[in-house]
């Protein structure tokens, strides 16, 4: 199963993958059935999760919303930390998670606008280093698992600085390493020599600890949240939340 998942992964687009992949996972919910976890996005209960990633991670995919550790988390984090699902908010999704797309439509307080290059689930087609829309226009900015793969990073961050409302706020998560600085090479344009050094073929960096204070510098307030740590174990356990995963947190600066 965990071969299959990680052959899967490599070899299919994404955006194939999410359109076929929920018949194959309404069979593994079946097979999953258990109340040993429970996905907080969508309350279904199962025996574990799927398998999931390149170098596949056990217990990480939801079969019922295809939400990950780190969606759970961020969810988790909207819940007890932000107004999300009460406040009068108009909200920009970059390239919108399947997982929260269907919820975040449905919620009454929201004016949910949803933007994306590629994407068929997005409605505006935009590339995030031209944001069309004016300047203080959302309250909130989702922008996850994006900026590895942008020319600009820094571009990209300003133009989200530029249409948050003075006192919006966003989440930029992106897959950080263990390094003390950002690797880029704008050089590596191969999609096997990407893969090599940033560690997927559509990546164009590899961020390092330095991430919180590399997007600062386009203006936006980044802050590191280690926001799993407040958690108790039972709660990481139950439903199994990325135990070393920050939530970056920004504000218009
Ligand atoms: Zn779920």
């Amino acid at each position: 199963m965990k071969a299959l998942i990680s052959w899967t992964i490599r070899n299919i687009p994404r955006k194939y993958l999410q359109r076929v992949s929920h018949v194959f996972l309404r069979m593994a919910a079946v097979f999953y059935r258990g109340k040993e976890v429970q996905c907080n996005i969508c309350l279904r209960s199962f025996r574990r999760f799927l398998p999931y990633g390149r170098q596949a991670r056990e217990n990480a995919l939801c079969p019922n919303c295809l939400g990950l550790e780190r969606h759970r988390l961020m969810w988790l984090f909207l819940k007890k930390n932000t107004g999300f699902f009460e406040k009068q908010l108009k909200v920009l999704h970059v390239a919108p998670e399947l997982c929260f797309l269907n919820r975040f439509k449905k919620l009454p307080n929201l004016e949910y606008i949803t933007g994306d290059l590629e994407s068929p689930l997005a409605q505006v087609k935009m590339d995030i280093h031209q944001i069309p829309f004016p300047d203080n226009s959302f309250d909130v900015v989702f922008c996850n698992h994006v900026l590895e793969h942008v020319a600009d990073d820094l571009q990209a961050c300003r133009e989200i600085n530029r249409v948050l409302k003075p006192d919006g706020w966003g989440i930029l998560q992106s897959p950080v390493y263990n390094l003390e600085q950002t690797l880029e090479d704008p050089e590596i344009k191969e999609p096997a020599e990407r893969e090599k050094v940033f560690g997927q073929s559509d990546h164009v960096r590899k961020y390092g600890k330095d991430y919180a204070s590399r997007l600062s510098k386009s203006g936006l307030k980044v802050t590191e949240n280690a926001f799993v740590k407040t958690l108790h174990q039972d709660r990481i356990k139950k439903h199994a939340l990325p135990e070393n995963e920050m939530i970056f947190f920004c504000q218009k600066g």
